[in-house]
C-alpha cells in the first residue's frame, strides 16, 4: 500500500503521549494506562530521547526485578529510536515493524516530531482499505451484470 503515513495520521489525529527521562517508571506506566497506549516517546526538553513500551516494562522492569518507583525512565527506555517521516508509505512501515521487531514508529518531519504510528494503526488502516475495495468491486460487479 503506497499511501503515506501522513494520511493515517490525519485520520487518527496527531496525539502524541510523552514522558520525560527523569520520570519514574511507575509514573510513566500510569501515563500509559491513563491514555490506554502501549508506548510513550521520551522527550528531553522537546528532543526525542527515547521510546518506552509495554515490552520494556515486561523485560527491563518486571523481568529484571527493578523497582518501578525508584527507577527512572532513562534507565529502561530504548535510546536509539527508529523513526519514519510523513512520506514513508504504510507498506514501508509494515516492513519496518517486521524487520526491526518493534510495534511503534515515531513520525519526524523537518526535524519535528509530529506523531506516532503503531502496528495496530497500520493493520486497522489496511483492513479498512481492503473492506472498502471489496465493497467497491461488489458494487461494480452488481452494476455490471444487471438482473
Ligand atoms: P514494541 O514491540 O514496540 O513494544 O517494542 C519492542 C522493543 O523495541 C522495546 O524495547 C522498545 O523500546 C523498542 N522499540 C519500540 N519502538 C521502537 C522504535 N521505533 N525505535 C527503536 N526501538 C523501538
Amino acid at each position: 500500500m503506497n499511501t503515506p503515513i501522513s494520511a493515517l495520521l490525519e485520520r487518527k489525529g496527531a496525539v502524541l503521549h510523552s514522558v520525560t527521562p527523569t520520570m519514574t517508571v511507575a509514573a510513566a506506566v500510569a501515563e500509559m494506562n491513563r491514555n490506554r497506549v502501549g508506548a510513550v516517546v521520551v522527550l528531553d526538553g522537546g528532543r526525542l530521547a527515547g521510546i518506552f513500551t509495554e515490552r520494556d516494562v515486561l523485560r527491563r522492569v518486571v523481568g529484571a526485578g527493578v523497582d518501578p518507583n525508584t527507577t527512572s525512565v532513562s534507565a529502561v527506555m530504548t535510546g536509539n529510536v527508529l523513526t519514519v517521516t510523513s512520506e514513508t508509505t504504510i507498506d514501508q512501515a509494515l516492513a519496518l515493524f517486521t524487520e526491526k521487531r518493534c510495534r511503534h514508529l515515531p513520525v519526524v518531519t523537518d526535524g519535528r516530531l509530529i506523531g506516532l504510528v503503531s502496528i495496530g494503526d497500520t493493520t486497522r488502516w489496511m483492513a479498512e482499505a481492503h473492506r472498502a475495495e471489496a465493497e467497491h468491486l461488489k458494487n461494480y460487479i452488481a452494476g455490471g451484470f444487471p438482473a
